[in-house]
Order: C-alpha cells, then sequence, then structure tokens
C-alpha cells in the first residue's frame, strides 16, 4: 500500500520504519526542516536501538521517502497517519493544536477518497472533530471525497520501538465504517499473518483503551512506590515483595519496580489528559487522580531522603547519573531527573550530571538552573569530588562501576540507588553509605 506518515518524532517515524520494512511504500511528512533534511541526508534525528538499520535499508530500496511538502506527500496515498504529538496544556488536557492543523492540511491537499488513521494519543471524540473539521472544509470548497478517520493508538515503549513495533502485543483499530475493514486488514496483513491479536472496535472505545492502558500501568508503578516507602519504614524489602506479587499471574510482574517515580512523554500527560476526559463528562477518576499525586510524591521524597540522610545538602556536591526517564532513549520529556535535580538545587546543592544519550536534551531543559548543574563528559568526570551519588536512570553501563576506582575520587561516599541496580552487590554496603528504594 501507499502510506503517508504525519510527523516524525518517537512513533511516526518507527511506524513509518517498520511499515516499509513489512512490504508497504511510505512517505513521511514533517513540518521540521532540519529533522527532514537530516533524515534525506540518512541522519536520525532520535535514538531508538535498531532504527538506523531499519531506516537506512529501506531509505536505500526506495521504500521510505521524507518530505516536509504535505500536497506532495500524501498526493499518491492510500492510508494517511496522523502522528504528532499530543502535548498537555496547562490544565492537563490534551493539546490538539498540532492533530488538528493535520486535519486541515489533509482537507486542503487531498484529491481522492482518503483513510487517515490517527495514532498519537487522543481524547475521545477526536476522531469525530476530524472528520468533521475535514469534511466542512470539503464541503465549503465543493470537493466531493469520502473520507475516513480511524483510531489505531500506538502502544510502543521508548528505548524498545522497534521491537514493540514490529511485534506488538496487539492491534486495535475503532472505525465507523465497516467497509474498510478490509483495508486495514490489507495494511497489517504481515502482522496478521504472524498472529498479533488485531482488535476491532469502535473509534471512540480505541481511543478510551490507550488511556486505560496507559493510566493502568502508572497506577500499578504508584501502586509498587507506595508500598515501597512504608516497607522502608517496617523494614520490609519491596523487590521481594514485587518478586512475590509477580508470581501470581493474576497480577504480573511488570510494572511492579519501585522507583525514583514514572516519567516520559505519555504516563505523565495520559494520566493528567483522561482525568480532565473524565470532568468533562462528569466523573472523577479517583484512583488515577491518586497515582498522579502519589508519583509527585515519589519524585519529593527522593530529594527528601537525600537530604535527610546528608544532612543537608547546603553547599555540597552531588553526582547524578542519568537523565533521559529511562534506559535506551535520549527522550527527557518529564523524566523524574529534572524534578530531582531541581529540587537538589533549590536546597543549595551543585550537581554534576552525566547520561550517555541525554546531555544534549538535558541542556536545555535544565538551562534555568545555570552554573548549578555541571555537563560532565562520563562517570568519572561526573563523580570526581562530589559527596553523593545518585543513580537515576539504570542504563547499561551504570551496572557495573568500578567502585573501587570511583571512591577514590569521592569526597564523601553517600550513594543514592533510585534503581536498585546494586542492592544484590555483596561489597556496596562496606564501600558506600548505600541507599537503595524500598529497602531498609
Ligand atoms: P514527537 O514530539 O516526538 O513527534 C511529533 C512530530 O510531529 C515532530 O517531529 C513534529 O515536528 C511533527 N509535527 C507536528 N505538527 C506537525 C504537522 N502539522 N505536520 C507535520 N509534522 C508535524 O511525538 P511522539 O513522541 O512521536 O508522539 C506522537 C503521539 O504518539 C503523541 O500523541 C503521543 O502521546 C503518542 N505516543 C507516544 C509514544 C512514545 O513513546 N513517544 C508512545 C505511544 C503513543
Amino acid at each position: 500500500m501507499k502510506i503517508s506518515v504525519i510527523g516524525t518524532g518517537y512513533v511516526g517515524l518507527v511506524q513509518g520504519a517498520i511499515l516499509s520494512e513489512v512490504g508497504h511504500d511510505v512517505i513521511c511528512i514533517d513540518i521540521d526542516e532540519l529533522k527532514i533534511k537530516n533524515l534525506k541526508n540518512g541522519i536520525i534525528p532520535i535514538y531508538e536501538p535498531g532504527l538506523e538499520k531499519i531506516l537506512e535499508k529501506n531509505i536505500k530500496s526506495d521504500k521510505i521517502k521524507f518530505t516536509t511538502d504535505i500536497k506532495e506527500g500524501i498526493k499518491d496515498s492510500d492510508i494517511i497517519f496522523i502522528a504528532v504529538g499530543t502535548p498537555p496544556k496547562e490544565d492537563g488536557s490534551a493539546d490538539l493544536q498540532y492533530v488538528l492543523r493535520c486535519a486541515k492540511d489533509i482537507a486542503k491537499n487531498i484529491e481522492k477518497d482518503i483513510i487517515i488513521i490517527n495514532k498519537s494519543t487522543v481524547p475521545v471524540g477526536t476522531g469525530e472533530l476530524v472528520e468533521r473539521e475535514i469534511n466542512s472544509y470539503l464541503e465549503m470548497n465543493k470537493k466531493n471525497y469520502r473520507i475516513d478517520v480511524v483510531s489505531n493508538p500506538e502502544f510502543l515503549r521508548e528505548g524498545k520501538a522497534v521491537l514493540d513495533c514490529l511485534n506488538p502485543s496487539r492491534i486495535v483499530i475503532g472505525l465507523e465504517n465497516d467497509e474498510i475493514k478490509d483495508k486495514m486488514e490489507e495494511l497489517y496483513s504481515d502482522f496478521i499473518k504472524r498472529d498479533i491479536p488485531v482488535v476491532f472496535t469502535n473509534r471512540r472505545t480505541s481511543e478510551m483503551i490507550k488511556y486505560a492502558s496507559n493510566a493502568f500501568l502508572a497506577v500499578k508503578i504508584s501502586y509498587i512506590n507506595e508500598i515501597s516507602a512504608l516497607a522502608e519504614k517496617v523494614g520490609a524489602d519491596t523487590e521481594k515483595i514485587a518478586y512475590a506479587m509477580g508470581l501470581d499471574d493474576r497480577i504480573s510482574p511488570k510494572f511492579l519496580k519501585c522507583g525514583a517515580g514514572y516519567g516520559g512523554s505519555c504516563f505523565p500527560k495520559d494520566t493528567k489528559a483522561i482525568v480532565e476526559i473524565a470532568k468533562r463528562y462528569g466523573e472523577n477518576l479517583e484512583i488515577i487522580e491518586s497515582a498522579i499525586s502519589a508519583n509527585e510524591k515519589q519524585k519529593r521524597k527522593m530529594v527528601e531522603k537525600i537530604v535527610e540522610k546528608m544532612e543537608g545538602i547546603e553547599g555540597k556536591q552531588i553526582g547524578i547519573l542519568g537523565l533521559t526517564f529511562k534506559p535506551e532513549t535520549d527522550d527527557m520529556r518529564e523524566a523524574p531527573s529534572i524534578d530531582i535535580i531541581e529540587g537538589l538545587v533549590k536546597k543549595g546543592a551543585t550537581v554534576k550530571v552525566y547520561c550517555p544519550k541525554g546531555m544534549e536534551e538535558g541542556k536545555w531543559r535544565l538551562k534555568h538552573l545555570g552554573e548549578k548543574v555541571i555537563f560532565t563528559e562520563n562517570t568519572q568526570q561526573c563523580l570526581t569530588n562530589v559527596e553523593a551519588i545518585v543513580l537515576v536512570t539504570e542504563w547499561e553501563e551504570f551496572k557495573n562501576l568500578e567502585f573501587s576506582k570511583i571512591i577514590e575520587n569521592l569526597k564523601d561516599n553517600f550513594f543514592f540507588d533510585l534503581r536498585n541496580l546494586y542492592l544484590e552487590d555483596k561489597e556496596i554496603r562496606k564501600l558506600f553509605k548505600y541507599y537503595p528504594v524500598g529497602v531498609k
């Protein structure tokens, strides 16, 4: 099939790459000229394991192309994906301006019947809204094309996006017109052949599935974080609690890892957005609201613990390992590291930071903290002359640190392991005043 993907971010670019990999002809469109120029030259704007290789192969064989020109980008397409951002507005609701701009751009430029698939995470009713926007433009301009807007939310995880897109746990398709079901089956035929479950439903249900899934995962993380706070107080071990809970297949061990709080471009924004959607319909989602406030509390608790154990941090220097919200990504959107660093600086500390892929984004996201944040080039530099190590993101390269060397350059030996990476290390408590999460 001939497919256009509008938006070449974490979702659009990976989705475009995978669709080309499974045999479709893909053209990716973005308003960001530099991004498109770079992509045309084989420079990938995001870090996502495996993406570069797939893109390289499909660019070479002309299966995927890039443009900033929407007219050019959609003229031959059977299907147009919308995969632009839906960031949170001040009140937490999803900002639909980018999605609606796509609707307008599509309306102005289509020259035949078309299927539009919305991959962005959007509030219930957005499919109708997009359809209405396009149809009213077409009517006004006396153009008689049939458009169908389908909801097809994306469930990929950053850092594993290529794998997830190739082997999704499920494909959810929300349609209002059963006549286009065949087209959707053709689009996803490679996945259907491989027995990947496809859930056909109506558009509103599909839009809800995405928010309900993300909110559930956020609740699960906040739940175990809350348990971890109590476990620390009563002298219990959260890692063991989570392990034993997870052996029950009604619970599952996934997303039962305590830590510094969830972050990223999805959970914080999607939990707030579903709460706002509910309010509009006169419902209170109390469990999700609690998960949101528990998450804020968790990040604050990390700072409080550091301040308490170090008996104040005024004038002290602290080394932060990891900025991105999780490993294997360069994305720092709503990363717990931001709140933690802001909290430490507010209490008078200077922080030295190092992250394998987050330095570039870190430099502008933490700019407001000025000289209080020192960017370093590697772990060793970061941990020289600091009084405490705070391990925020569990990057592979932080898993086997040579502490016997590191400790020589430290000014004091506090180690706050916010990901419990060294919990099982027998030497760690001999070398450091070691503070994991959820374990005494
Ligand atoms: P992103 O910010 O990384 O990328 C969005 C891209 O869209 C940018 O390159 C931007 O320049 C482009 N864009 C904006 N308006 C445009 C327009 N009118 N025409 C062409 N291009 C335009 O966003 P993302 O992380 O890929 O997320 C996209 C959507 O997918 C969001 O709704 C998000 O909630 C959802 N989602 C994200 C993830 C994830 O892990 N990032 C996972 C599942 C779902």
